[in-house]
């Protein structure tokens, strides 16, 4: 994806419409002022619908659904400016309502499409995060908003409507910007207009609602917002990176728990108490069912959030176990669990009252091996040995029995362990002899052999079998060499202690 600069268009498209917009609020209440109004809503249309055209983006019905939202939202403005300047009415209801609120719902329809198209695995999170948000939102668009408009309204029901009609609409636009900004997917200059365009239009209606609750609308300051979220809307479509918006980063963004999320959350999670606190400190009248609604399902979504990643950590912390257990090449047990292994087999053999075997299996001339056929291949060799004799060990069953318990180990390099609970030490051999004709590609092995004495520590019995792993390579390798029983003594040929080999010689 090359970087996409943006037009001449563009940036003419900016100018004029940051321009026009400010000249627009400065200008005294008058027909040229609606009519530059017009002008500019109708312009940023034309703009958006150049730029869907330009850009040929991929989900283009997005970006149409978006576009039949702002021609209504134009016209619905254009209606307006008939019945102030022609008609010179102030129609409450009137269709211009209709068009306003249906222009919510096309351009919600058109992030709803952009959401679908972005959201990946974190489906949950996202979806739960921006749960949250709204959920404190729209209980600050209760307390100061909708609950106050649905007294003013008494008597009308389409009023009444109406007065939750609106800032529902803006709870909605809230709920999906927030979603978008959960998802994963490209954050480049078109997404950033869009979202632009949608906090400002948020702005500008939250702050229309409230202040005509005091005052007349004179339409003043507040349309500034109003104007440059049509700018930012058509910027949007304009820009070049329009085309990317619905691509994936390939990354999972929110697997971070980032610290500005953190805040966001924590911050709509105080909402509830909060709104509280203010009420009794201005001492208006509480909005009792909204709060604990609100702090019930506040709640819940929180723990429901936790639970998430609680259940993610646990996971994590399971796979980091199993990684440091194990050995990455082969798979097999690594030497730090080799090592606990013994130490708990010992355990089991003293209080069970079986022998314990400890076998040390080393590949023979494996250098030369490497020497010949390169790394890689002694890597494969390694992997595919490991899991030959692992298999012999499993189908033979040679763990498998009252008191007994097997565990092939890789301890490092091309050396192996092997450890045999309820084998004695001929058993023992017999079973690492038994592994000489299952070593693939005519390799070959040499293994020492030792019985624990019940005495000595991990250490010294290992001692034992790597010392007679030595014995069966300096006698010529290819062999097992089954260990002279502890303490270590003077070998003599007719000593009953005396070690014993295994193998071709
Ligand atoms: P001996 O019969 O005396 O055991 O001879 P050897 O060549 O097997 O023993 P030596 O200790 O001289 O060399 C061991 C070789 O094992 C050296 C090293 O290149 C190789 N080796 C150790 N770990 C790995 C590994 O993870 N992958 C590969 N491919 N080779 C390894
Ligand atoms: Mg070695
Ligand atoms: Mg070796």
């Amino acid at each position: 994806m090359s970087a996409a600069r943006p037009e001449a268009l563009f940036r003419l498209h900016l100018v004029t419409g940051a321009v026009l917009s400010v000249v627009c609020v400065c200008l005294p209440r008058s027909l040229g002022r609606d009519g530059l109004y017009t002008l500019i809503s109708c312009g940023c249309v034309v703009m958006f619908v150049v730029g869907v055209r330009r850009h040929r983006p991929v989900r283009a019905r997005s970006w149409w659904l978006i576009t039949a939202g702002l021609v209504v939202w134009a016209a619905a403005d254009l209606l307006w400016a008939v019945y102030t300047w022609i008609l010179d009415i102030s129609p409450f209801p009137s269709p211009a309502d209709v068009l306003y609120l249906t222009s919510y719902v096309l351009i919600a329809g058109g992030f709803w499409s952009f959401v679908r198209a972005r959201r990946g695995e974190n489906e949950r999170e996202g979806l739960t995060d921006a749960a949250i948000f709204t959920v404190g939102c729209t209980l600050i668009s209760w307390v100061l908003l909708m609950r106050p408009g649905l007294e003013a309204a008494q008597g009308s029901t389409t009023a009444q409507v109406l007065a939750a009609a609106y800032p529902l609409g803006d709870v909605l636009m809230l709920a999906l910007l927030v979603r978008l900004l959960t998802t994963n997917g490209a954050r480049n200059a078109a997404f950033r207009w869009l979202v632009a365009g949608n906090t400002l239009l948020l702005i500008a209606d939250s702050a229309y609602q409230y202040t005509t609750r005091t005052e007349t609308y004179t339409a003043g300051l507040i349309t500034l917002p109003w104007l440059l979220s049509y700018v930012c809307f058509a910027a949007a479509a304009l820009h070049p990176s329009m085309r990317h918006i619905t691509d994936g980063t390939g990354t999972d963004e929110t697997a971070h728990f980032t610290r500005g999320r953190l805040v966001a959350l924590t911050v709509a999670s105080l909402v509830a108490p909060g709104t509280l606190l203010l009420q009794l400190t201005f001492a208006v009248s509480i909005a009792a069912w909204a709060v604990g609604l609100a702090s019930v399902v506040l709640f819940l979504l929180v723990v429901y959030r936790m639970s998430g990643l609680l259940t993610r950590l646990d996971a994590q912390a399971s796979q980091l176990a199993a990684l440091a257990r194990t050995d990455a090449l082969t798979g097999l047990p690594n030497r730090r669990t080799s090592d606990a292994e013994l130490q708990r087999l010992q355990t089991r053999a003293r209080t069970e009252g079986v022998p314990l075997c400890v076998g040390v299996l080393d590949l023979d001339r494996f250098k030369a091996f490497n020497d010949t056929y390169g790394h890689q291949a002694g890597d494969g060799l390694l992997v595919t040995a490991a899991a030959a004799w692992h298999e012999h060990l499993e189908s033979a069953r040679v763990g498998v029995g009252l008191g007994r318990s097997m565990m092939l180990g890789r301890w490092g390099g091309e050396e192996f362990v092997l450890l045999l609970l309820g084998h004695d030490l001929a058993g023992a051999a017999a079973v690492l002899d038994s592994l000489r004709a299952t070593t693939p590609a005519g390799q070959t092995f040499s293994a020492g052999v030792a019985c624990w004495d019940g005495l000595e520590s991990a250490g010294e019995v290992f001692a034992r079998a790597d010392a007679a792993l030595y014995t069966a390579k300096s006698s010529g390798r290819d062999r097992v060499h089954a260990a002279a029983s502890a303490p270590a003594a003077p070998v003599s040929v007719d000593d009953p202690r005396s070690g014993e080999t295994l193998g071709r010689s």
